[in-house]
């Protein structure tokens, strides 16, 4: 995945980036999407997916780790954030989410990051003031 820098002036121009990357992506690909709250990491997830025919609300999971959303592909959005350690997890928790007819996106990877294959791309976003972000794709 070619490493580039995009700066966006809103959530739309954010969604188009990750339209962008979604166009790029297949089934059995993780999409790490880092950044502090309010970057704009679920905005970011929202735009892949309705690039990749999710048509209903795109949200963070909040009392999961993950959703399922749409199907071919089938995405699975997860949001690690409240995870804390994986140790003393079940490995199982992430393979449920995590299979190779999916596309997935994971919001808060740091914690799973070992344990994760088949990385495609790691999105990285920062508040450049207002509305503006600097999103990373490597
Ligand atoms: P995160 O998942 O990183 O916590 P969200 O995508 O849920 O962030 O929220 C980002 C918030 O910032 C949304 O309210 C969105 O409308 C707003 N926003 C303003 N400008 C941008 C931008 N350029 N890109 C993405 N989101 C933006
Ligand atoms: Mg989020």
């Amino acid at each position: 995945m070619p490493h580039h820098v995009k700066h966006t002036q809103g959530p739309c121009e954010t969604e188009a980036v990750g339209a962008e990357l979604a166009g790029r992506l297949t089934p059995g690909d993780v999409v790490l999407v880092s950044g502090e709250l309010g970057s704009g990491k679920t905005t970011f997830v929202r735009g892949a997916c309705r690039a990749l025919g999710v048509e209903g609300p795109v949200t963070s999971p909040t009392f999961t780790i993950g959703q399922l959303l749409g199907d071919s592909p089938q995405i699975a959005h997860l949001d690690l954030y409240r995870l804390g350690s994986l140790a003393g997890e079940d490995p199982a928790l992430l393979e449920d989410y995590l299979t190779p007819d999916r596309v997935a996106f994971v919001e808060w990877p740091g914690v799973a990051e070992p344990r994760l294959e088949r990385v495609a791309a790691r999105v990285t976003l920062e508040h450049a003031g207002g509305d503006r972000r600097r999103i990373t794709v490597a």
